[in-house]
């Protein structure tokens, strides 16, 4: 090879490969379809092994990422994964839906030049190599400390706590509403995204190690907190995510054909839609679908309900492209896809027919003005700007709140004035003696490892409380 082209091969960040657009939209398996060995160690071998290196600050688990991706190159897979154990427990979940440009692959210094190292496809190939080769973390053998902590919620905060728990010897029971354990990995984030098995494996892997999880459980209503403690628990850890859908509270939202994209994801992923058409889900299928709202919830349903047989998706957004929140790689699969995007348009009012069914929504065009409290400029509608569309299906995609169902339950668990948990950033320690709280339920919709994080901290501070009051 010459010189030249050594150097610009050296600079190119290695693509991973997916599955074609014009297939995909119609089915949902995993639409990236992970690196090879060689494209791994072709990608590691671009890192510049920074001697002080942004991308670890980047990392909310602080993964030692120069390390692991120079192992990568090294071809010693099975050392690389060891090494992102020693930070994280979920690599593949991460690798995959953590929103790299914003983190780790945001602070790398390629990101200047537009090439920063594929840091989450890294990652996701070792851990999906450790998978293939059935390579397992290593669980040390412990002398177990007697004491035992409920865990309330089985998703990426609860499973993190857990397993940290667990590693410094603690019995663990983890509490989960539903009929299936994952939190958002399972009944939100769609197969097509993050394979389900994954999730399956990492929490199988933390009964074998000796978790016990009881599904079907609602705390707060089954069973509460206080009732936990009477049954011997010592330490209770919540982590109930925020998965209270917030709708439009316009004219005609009770229309058959209006559902909050909770739901619609819901009943997707955990009633097998995925398994379409040897599962007959009971999902509308709409022809014309509309979606409200631009972040990731947002491109899940879209692009779920494209596969499901929609002849049009259309993403209705009242700000601009710029301040859609949804990963980068989201918007750019979706619109692959064939997923169209109105922007600057709000709907008012939801139009029915004669049997109560939707058939379309008035909607108006907005401009941007001045910045609001989120920084972000705030949408204004253009009067006599108003607009109908035609839809069968709409999703409302605008956000959530924290579930009262548990918070108004306990009695002295302090809450914001928004109803998320009050919980010290540090410990995870909340106003109550022997409870933590950590995940969405204290900061409100943010992200898998800032979840995982926030498990993290806690187990750290529940295993240091468990130490000192023995
Ligand atoms: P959750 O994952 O919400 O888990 C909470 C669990 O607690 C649930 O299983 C719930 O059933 C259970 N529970 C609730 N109440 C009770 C109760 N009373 N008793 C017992 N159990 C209870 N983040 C990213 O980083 N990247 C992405 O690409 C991304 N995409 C997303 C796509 C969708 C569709 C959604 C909804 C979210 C997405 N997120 C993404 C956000 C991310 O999934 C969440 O921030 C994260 O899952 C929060 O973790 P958690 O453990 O706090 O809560
Ligand atoms: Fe980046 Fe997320 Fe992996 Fe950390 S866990 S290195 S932020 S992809």
């Amino acid at each position: 090879m010459a010189g030249n082209e050594a150097v610009t091969e050296k600079k190119t960040r290695v693509a991973m490969p997916e599955q074609e657009p014009d297939y995909r939209r119609r089915n949902f398996e995993e639409v990236p379809l992970g690196y090879t060995p060689e494209m791994a160690v072709k990608e590691a071998s671009r890192c510049l092994q920074c001697k002080s290196p942004s991308c670890v600050e980047g990392c909310p688990v602080e993964i030692d990422i120069p390390a692991f991706i120079q192992l990568i190159k090294e071809e010693k897979f099975d050392e690389a994964i060891k090494k992102i154990w020693e930070k994280n427990r979920l690599p593949a979940v991460c690798g995959r839906v953590c929103p790299q440009e914003n983190q780790c692959e945001g602070r790398c210094v390629l990101m200047k030049k537009g090439r920063p190292i594929a840091i989450g496809n890294l990652e996701r190939f070792a851990a999906d190599f450790a998978r293939e080769k059935g390579i397992e973390e290593a669980s040390p053998r412990l002398v177990p400390t007697g004491k035992k902590v409920a865990i309330v919620g089985s998703g990426p905060a609860g499973l993190t706590a857990a397993a940290d728990l667990m590693a410094k010897g603690h019995q663990v029971t983890i509490f989960e509403a539903l009929h299936k354990p994952g939190g958002v990995l399972v009944y939100g984030i769609p197969e097509f995204r993050l394979p389900k098995d994954i999730v399956a494996d990492e929490v199988e892997s933390l009964e074998r190690q000796g978790a016990e999880i009881e599904c079907n459980t609602v705390v707060g209503r089954t069973v509460t907190i206080n009732e936990l403690f009477e049954e011997g628990y010592d330490a209770v850890f919540i982590g109930v995510g925020a998965g209270l859908p917030k709708f439009m509270n316009i004219p005609g939202e009770n229309l058959v054909g209006i559902m909050s994209a909770n739901e619609y994801l819901t009943r997707a992923n955990l009633m097998k839609v995925y398994l379409f058409p040897e599962y007959d889900t009971p999902i509308p299928k709409g022809k014309n679908v509309a979606v409200l709202g631009a972040g990731n919830v947002a491109m899940d349903s879209g692009r779920t309900a494209m596969r499901l047989g929609a002849d049009t998706v259309r993403i209705v957004y009242r700000r601009s492209r710029e301040e859609m929140p949804a990963r980068a790689a989201e918007i750019h699969h979706a619109e692959e896809e064939g997923i169209e995007f109105l922007l600057l348009t709000n709907p008012i009012r939801f139009l029915g027919d004669d049997r109560g069914r939707v058939v379309g929504m008035e909607c108006i065009k907005m401009e941007l003005g001045e910045p609001d409290a989120s920084g972000r400029r705030r949408p204004v509608a253009i009067e006599g700007s108003e607009f109908e569309i035609s839809c069968d299906l709409v999703i409302i995609a605008v956000g959530t709140d924290a579930n009262p169902l548990l918070t108004r339950s306990t009695e002295g668990l302090k809450l914001n004035k928004w109803g998320y948990i009050e919980a010290d950033p540090d410990t995870g320690k909340t106003s109550i003696e022997g409870v933590w709280a950590g995940g969405d339920i204290v900061t409100g919709s943010a992200t898998v490892i800032q979840a995982m994080g926030a498990g993290r901290r806690a187990a750290r501070s529940i295993h240091e409380y468990l130490t000192h009051n023995s």
